[in-house]
């Protein structure tokens, strides 16, 4: 699952990063940041928490 608002992928029911419940199962791409403050793909998708984030989210 990936929230609508973050990006983030989770396997839980609600975002770890911004406690939002709006998941969703279709998703595609993904991105694996490690290093938000270093990393062109983190800031581009205005991220800052590391993990997993899809690239589209329908
Ligand atoms: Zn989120």
């Amino acid at each position: 699952m990936a929230c609508r608002k973050c990006k983030f992928v989770t396997t839980g029911k609600v975002c770890p990063v911004c406690k939002s419940s709006d998941l969703t199962p279709d998703w595609s791409g993904v991105a694996l940041v490690v290093d938000p403050s270093h990393s062109q793909i983190a800031r581009t998708l205005g991220i800052t928490e590391k993990g997993k984030y899809a690239l589209r989210v329908t």
